[in-house]
């Protein structure tokens, strides 16, 4: 008799046991997933910000040459190192130059 009750307690206390790990395994897990949720959310964030003032940047930008805005450049190398933004009606200008097509 003396030995189940043991047997008993000793399956009760090993139950208990992983009971208690299971427990604090699931709120691991849960104060991990906010930790990671928290940091998509700040480099979402992040993302969107630094993405909106890219586009606007690269929204249309103005032919070197003729000064017109053009939607579509096409960027040369000038002699001075400089990058330059070509229209289409002034590629042949640029390559008259023989300047680096980037
Ligand atoms: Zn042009």
């Amino acid at each position: 008799m003396g030995m189940s009750l043991t047997a008993i307690w000793t399956i009760g206390g090993i139950i208990g046991a992983l009971i208690l790990a299971w427990a604090l395994f699931k709120i691991g897990g849960k104060v991990r997933d906010k930790a990671e949720a928290s940091k998509v959310i700040k480099m979402s964030l992040y993302k969107s910000r630094s993405g909106k003032s890219g586009k606007g940047k690269a929204d249309k930008k103005t032919c070197s040459f003729c000064k017109k805005k053009s939607a579509r450049l096409a960027f040369y190398a000038s002699e001075t190192g400089q990058v330059i933004g070509v229209c289409d009606a002034c590629r042949p200008q640029a390559e008259r130059r023989a300047l680096n097509r980037l």
